[in-house]
């Protein structure tokens, strides 16, 4: 396996992309993938969503592993990796790995140190999703280095324009200076109160102002207060409200991802002829 490696990208806090990231990282589970997904924030709001209350409490976590990066030490196989019972694995992350971000400014390579991180794990799997941190800082440059694919999430309530300009300009400065094989997958919008015009105006908005250059997901995630409840329990929207209108957003989501990567898999074919 070599795993396909989606950061899930917003310098905007409170967007949904810890959310996604549990609900698209355990939904791609359930599809009968093999997934490790990685927190990338040293809030740990990842690592407490999938039932790791006090993250400081954990042995090792993400920052250690890069701290072995860095170090030039080996990495055991497994090392750090915790299992949930929904069937994902989970690189956790705590506060030491905003330490961890200082440190890199002065190390060799030092955009690169979570993908050789990854590149120790990637025959494991087939689908990595790393939670990105709220900024555009060192932590989040090292995500899209290590990617292959990006996904946005978006926040129906608010006019995200400029935001949005600045992070796609720094996902194409990453592409043209270190990691050509990044493609953006879509902008996804989340929490759509599909009762308000304004979601539909942002929705619209975004699509057509974006549509012809970036896929904005046919899939939007309605806004729910089931959806809040998910993280205090350490579960996926699946196992808290199965039936509901999130998880079956989520699940189309896993669908449309699986897609993407299916027509690009036959773009390649096809040049290869
Ligand atoms: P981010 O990781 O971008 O900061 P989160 O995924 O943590 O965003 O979401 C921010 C807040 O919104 C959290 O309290 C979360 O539980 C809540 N939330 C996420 N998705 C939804 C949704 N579809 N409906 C309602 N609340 C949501
Ligand atoms: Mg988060």
């Amino acid at each position: 396996m070599n795993a396909q490696i989606i950061s899930v990208c917003n310098q905007k806090g409170g967007v949904g992309k810890t959310t996604t990231c549990v609900n698209l990282g355990i939904g791609l589970a359930r599809a009968g993938k093999k997934v490790l997904v990685v927190d990338g924030d040293p809030q740990g709001s990842l690592t407490i969503s999938l039932g790791n209350p006090q993250p400081d409490k954990l042995p090792v976590t993400l920052s250690d592993m890069m701290g072995k990066v860095l170090m030039d030490e080996p990495i055991l196989p497994g090392e750090g990796i915790l299992h949930h019972p929904e069937g994902v694995d989970l690189m956790p992350a705590d506060i030491q790995l905003s330490g961890m971000e200082v440190s890199l400014v002065n190390a060799m390579s030092r955009e690169t140190i979570l993908r050789q991180y990854l590149d120790s794990v990637r025959n494991q799997y087939s689908h990595i999703l790393i939670d990105c941190q709220p900024s555009l800082g060192m932590l989040t440059v090292n995500a899209l280095t290590a990617a292959n694919r990006v996904l946005i999430p978006v926040q129906a309530e608010y006019l995200p324009a400029k935001g949005l300009e600045q992070l796609l300009s720094t996902i194409g400065k990453v592409r043209r200076q270190i990691n050509p094989k990044l493609q953006v997958d879509g902008i996804l919008l989340t929490m759509v109160d599909s009762r308000t015009n304004f979601a539909k105006d942002i929705s619209a908005l975004l699509r057509d102002t974006y549509g012809s250059k970036i896929r904005v997901f046919g899939t939007e995630i309605p806004h729910s207060v089931r959806a809040k409840e998910t993280s205090a329990e350490g579960k996926s929207i699946y196992a808290h409200d199965p039936g509901g209108k999130v998880a079956e957003a989520y699940q189309n989501l896993t669908k449309e991802v699986l897609k993407i990567e299916k027509q690009r898999e036959k773009c390649k074919a096809g040049i290869g002829r």
